[in-house]
């Protein structure tokens, strides 16, 4: 009896959006190192902090959800137990934070310190300071709105530019974590929500840049990140375009999101920028920058000239502004509109990426070099910051015309 063989494994390629799509837009070379090679970063503070302000968010949300506490919260009392249990968990990972942005030694083996010995002036660094403010000014707005957080979603597609000979499959698999999912009808939700004794600020915000057509039953996806608001414009055609990379993601989440059995028809998405709550002097110094080359969208007119002022004529050595919160909360939100031309236009975008990595991938596995087969294309300061600037041809032939005094 003849056994019949075994049909070959058929496997979807599965592409993350911000762990690829994302990942690959700033660099390709550096993507194939640190991503397909398993190589994690020798200091992935960026990442730390970013996985360190969702951690506290979900824990904070989740404690609010459970125990219903007032704002504001109190740093020491309230906040810091969250950023104890997330710093270690990020621990365990092997991710840590710079000396200068969490106060981590009671986590550390050996310390004897307790949080009873903390103290404000001490031990709030950048990070919790960055951590109070988006609790207790976002918190107190969003918390209330959120139906799912850390909503998992995916998706397929075909692949683009098939070919049954040498592709790896006829479609691939898309995923992404929305960070926050709320759904309501807009105009009423003032009357649904019991929870509501303020002004929702969040609320208003998607009310003035909703059309009068969208107030229909619908949902808003929210993104947070770890960094300050992206210039609307690049100036070096080189550099990756934050603004519209972010806007993309959330239209592909929103496609993602209404392939679910339950999705409502999407209107909006919202990302807050949380380093804009409390800017490092490198945020402010790139914020000034951006003043300076009208770079930016916030503000739009005259209503935060004091605080404009006050970055225009801030200088690296001085202390930081003491700017508005109102200043502070209008450069950390954006509106996002979804659009079914802009979506599908995020679409292709993706299918492209993930073409010029299968084409990558197709390349080094026939044989191609590394460096030959990924394309390295950063802006300066991602080089700069990179574990493999030491031995990436692009990078050499940037720097080898450069003399040393
Ligand atoms: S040094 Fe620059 S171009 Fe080379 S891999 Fe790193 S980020 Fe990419």
């Amino acid at each position: 009896m003849k056994l019949p063989a075994r049909s070959k494994s058929y496997m979807i390629p599965e592409y993350s959006l911000t762990g690829d799509l994302l990942s690959y837009i700033t660099c390709g070379l550096q993507y194939r190192y640190q991503n397909k090679g398993t190589l994690p970063p020798s200091k992935p503070v960026q990442r730390w902090f970013g996985e360190f302000i969702h951690g506290v968010l979900e824990e904070a949300y989740l404690s609010w959800k459970y125990q219903k506490k007032e704002f504001p919260w109190d740093w020491k009392e309230d906040i810091r137990p969250i950023e104890d249990e997330i710093d270690l968990r990020l621990q365990v990972r092997g991710l840590y934070p710079h000396d200068e942005d969490l106060f981590f030694s009671i986590n550390q083996p050996g310390s004897d310190l307790t949080l009873d010995d903390l103290n404000e002036h001490d031990h709030k660094k950048l990070a919790s300071a960055r951590a109070e403010k988006a609790i207790n000014i976002w918190g107190k707005h969003l918390f209330p709105l959120i139906d799912s957080s850390e909503l998992l979603i995916k998706g397929v597609r075909p692949m683009p530019n098939y070919n049954k000979n040498t592709s790896r499959s006829n479609y691939y698999g898309i995923n992404g974590v929305v960070d926050v999912l709320t759904s309501a009808k807009i105009n009423r939700l003032h009357e649904q929500s019991t929870l509501f004794n303020f002004d929702n600020e969040i609320v208003n915000f998607i009310k003035q840049n909703m059309d009068e057509s969208d107030a229909e039953d619908y949902e808003i996806i929210i993104d947070y990140k770890g960094m300050k608001r992206p210039p609307v414009k690049v100036q070096n055609p080189q550099s990756e375009d934050k603004w519209e990379n972010h806007k993309q993601q959330i239209l592909t989440y929103s496609w993602l999101r209404s392939k679910q059995e339950d999705a409502k028809s999407i209107s909006a998405g919202i990302i807050l920028y949380l380093n804009e709550l409390v800017p490092s002097k490198e945020d402010l110094a790139l914020i000034k920058e951006e003043f300076v080359n009208d770079l930016t969208d916030i503000p739009e007119n005259d209503e935060f000239h004091e605080d404009v002022e006050l970055i225009l004529n801030w200088e690296e050595d001085d202390k930081a502004p003491n700017l508005s919160d109102e200043f502070k909360k209008a450069r950390s939100i954006r509106y996002i509109k979804i659009d079914e031309a802009e979506r599908q236009k995020a679409l292709k975008k993706f299918d492209q990426v993930v073409c010029n990595i299968e084409n990558s991938l197709i390349s080094e596995t026939n044989g191609c070099k590394i460096q030959d087969a990924w394309k390295a294309e950063a802006d300066e300061r991602t080089c700069l910051a990179c574990d493999f600037k030491t031995f990436c041809n692009k990078y050499s032939d940037k720097t080898k015309d450069i003399k040393v005094p």
